[in-house]
């Protein structure tokens, strides 16, 4: 038996199931919950995404369900310094209330802020996003999918009009003849979306991977692009460039489809694949296969992930790409077009409802007075009381404690003591507050130093929907009830807006709360005024946008026109920048971040389970060979990895596969190992992303 698989049933109760998805990420593998003799046993299931695959993750994430870790009770610290101690709930949720009246009363309604997720459900991120305007009164809410998915998103709605990751059924991946990913290694990320790939090689298609380190997925590439992180934006300028040169441009489409192409012609028409070869370390040979690759291609798909846009440049890097497929005719026509990877599993969802610092449900803008209005109707409050939006994540946790910032911070879902660039300033943050509040499973290294810590229900335990990768809605069901002194989420929100006298109602039952969404996100870009969770069940999810519950939804998106005002898509001129910090003597090398197959996100369940800890037990520092000899590391030497901002000390893990200037470390990792110890803060201008992707270090061995 796996760590903490038992359940609450009695040896001789008939089994019970649920059919349901993994917790983690956005694949959201269908898999089926077994409750047996006093155990959950998780069984992969037959789903158009996972096909029936699950990854180590999935199969093990039962274990946490009743891990000896798992919090069952509130946790107060009665003064600063002081220890966590249990508590009653009433106890906690009056800690909570006083605090928050305490810090509003004294420095306004913004000074409380909110910390959202992008693992929450629709139904938990829509509550929180709508407890922070109505009950907390605050401007201040964001999220971790800042983190993750806010440079795709932005450039996205500014060329399509809209945000939805895939505009395509995920099995789209399997027609397509050429498919170009980008940063993106789904070999490790998502396992059971290489059937997707397997399903594209058979048919003859042709793979060509852009990452600067030799993944798991570019060794399945029929071509592996290697740039120097940072220079991907220039490396699809070239591919335009070469596909205008060659006159592989679908001049139909971009007249009667797009806007603006003149302006980007002009622009890529500097991007001489020689300098671009001397500036990214990518072979002129290989970027024209590629460019001949994609335009040859009867069909052809282009997806970037994290690699490419965790940058300071991140909205520009992925409207590059757009701008190629735009050029090559390829969104809207079959088995074609742009999409991104999304992460976190509920990144898709987590970013439609609310729990951005400038959005209201259904992807309106909270600046736009109509979408105001149509929202604060349905919460039964005056639009003019709604706040204005607010700063995304970075800046917010940037803010907390200083001058004119938040005093007082809930988190739900997150953990940013791991996951936030440049982590320890982050911490120094939190740890000014005067009311830090962390809901979770499990006491993460953010609710290791928080005030208030409100134990929460988990995957099993709870229905809902999620929206994964594809836009597609699906249902989350629970197999069996919370442990005792467990409350879920929306209970919790529903206890303090109650107590916080909000004047609005704060529905507990998840499908109460979803009926809401869906009035709340009617007319909305993303449109699930039609979903319903017995239409889901029947038709295994359904496509927002769905605005009838009677008419179709949308699998996929731009085959007659994009959502834009003219209904074409538009083109946007990009260019190459440096990245925010360059190498110099005293930081010669190139750091970059990412994950492993074994460990999610900040680690926080992933590292509590016996066989993930097993398969990926620590942290480590991948470098060349040849790197690791000018330095004196051997493999397994534990090495500092510095930048100004701090260091991480982890094992040298030597690799051939990585380019001599570069080094990489997982970020799954808390104290020494902490990855984001090290990363930049510099975000996006436009979206708020960080650069997570590329920061200037050195590297040396450790002292023992
Ligand atoms: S690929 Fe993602 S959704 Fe599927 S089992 Fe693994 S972690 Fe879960």
């Amino acid at each position: 038996m796996t760590d903490g698989a038992r359940v609450a049933t009695r040896p001789g109760v008939p089994p019970q199931e649920a059919a349901t998805h993994c917790p983690y990420c956005a694949l959201q593998c269908g898999m089926l919950l077994r409750a047996n003799d006093g155990r959950v046993e998780v069984l992969p299931r037959q789903f158009p995404t996972n096909r029936g695959g699950l990854c180590q993750k999935g199969w093990t994430a039962a274990d946490l369900l009743d891990h000896p870790d798992r919090l069952t009770t509130p946790l107060l610290r009665d003064r600063p310094g002081g220890e966590l101690r249990p508590a009653s709930w009433a106890e906690a949720v009056d800690r909570v209330v006083t605090g928050i009246r305490t810090v509003q009363e004294g420095h306004g309604r913004d000074a409380v802020a909110v910390f959202g997720g992008g693992g929450l459900t629709n139904e938990k991120a829509y509550t929180l996003g709508k407890f922070a305007r109505v009950a907390l009164g605050t401007r201040h809410i964001d999220y971790n999918g800042r983190w993750c998915m806010s440079s795709a998103a932005a450039a996205g709605i500014r060329a399509f009009g809209v945000d939805r990751g895939l505009p395509f059924p995920l099995a789209d991946l399997g027609r397509a003849e050429t498919l170009l990913l980008v940063g993106a290694n789904p070999a490790e990320t998502m396992p059971p979306l290489m059937r997707h790939l397997a399903d594209q090689r058979s048919r003859g298609g042709r793979l060509i991977v852009i990452d600067p380190r030799e993944t798991a997925t570019a060794r399945q590439a029929d071509l592996h692009l290697q740039p120097l992180p940072g220079t991907d934006l220039a490396v699809a300028n070239a591919l335009l460039h070469i596909a205008l040169t060659e006159g592989w441009i679908d001049r139909e489409y971009v007249a009667a489809r797009t806007t603006g192409f003149d302006d980007v012609r002009r622009t890529v028409a500097g991007y001489w694949p020689a300098e671009v070869e001397r500036l990214s370390g990518v072979p002129v040979a290989d970027l024209e296969a590629t460019a001949r690759a994609l335009a040859d291609a009867g069909s052809a798909i282009i997806l970037t992930a994290r690699g490419a846009e965790q940058h300071a440049k991140g909205v520009d890097t992925v409207t590059a790409f757009i701008n190629l497929t735009l050029a090559l005719g390829l969104p809207g026509r079959p088995g074609s077009g742009y999409g991104c990877l999304t992460g976190q599993g509920n990144g898709q969802g987590g970013r439609e409802h609310g729990q951005k610092a400038d959005q209201l449900p259904g992807y309106r803008r909270i600046d736009d007075p109509a979408a105001r209005e149509h929202v604060a109707q349905v919460w039964g409050v005056p639009a003019d009381t709604l706040p204005g939006p607010g700063v995304p994540a970075y800046r917010l946790l940037d803010s907390l404690g200083a001058p004119g910032g938040p005093r007082a911070l809930l988190v739900f879902g997150s953990n940013p003591v791991v996951s936030a660039p440049r982590a320890a300033r982050v911490t120094d943050r939190l740890r000014g507050l005067d009311l830090l509040v962390v809901a979770d499973f499990l006491l993460s290294e953010t609710a290791a130093l928080a005030d208030v810590v409100l134990p929460v229900t988990q995957w099993a335990e709870e229905d809902g929907t999620m929206t994964n990768l594809e836009g597609r809605v699906l249902r989350r069901r629970a197999l069996r009830e919370p442990p005792a002194g467990v409350r879920s989420d929306l209970a919790i929100l529903a206890d303090l807006a109650a107590r916080l006298d909000a004047p609005a109602r704060f529905p507990t039952d998840p499908g109460t709360v979803f009926a809401e969404l869906r009035q709340a996100s009617a007319g909305g870009p993303a449109d699930y005024a039609g979903v319903t969770w017995e239409r889901i069940d029947r038709d295994e999810g359904v496509f927002w946008p769905c605005p009838d519950q009677d008419g179709p939804d949308t699998p996929r998106l731009f085959a007659e026109s994009f959502p834009t005002p003219d209904g074409r898509a538009r083109f946007h001129p990009v260019t190459h920048r440096p990245a925010a910090e360059e190498v110099c003597d005293d930081y010669p090398l190139h750091f970059t971040t990412g994950r492993v197959l074994a460990q999610y996100q900040s680690g926080t369940q992933t590292r509590r389970v016996t066989a993930l800890r097993r398969a990926a037990p620590g942290a480590f520092v991948e470098l060349h060979p040849d790197l690791a000899a000018r330095l004196d590391v051997a493999e397994g030497d534990e090495v500092r990895v510095v930048s100004r901002r701090g260091e991480l000390r982890a094992p040298a893990r030597l690799s051939p596969t990585i380019r001599p200037d570069t080094v990489f470390a997982p970020f799954h990792w808390a104290g020494a190992a902490r990855a984001n110890s090290v990363t930049n803060d510099a975000v996006d201008p436009v979206s708020g992303m960080p650069e997570f992707k590329i920061c200037a270090v050195r590297v040396e061995r450790a002292e023992s």
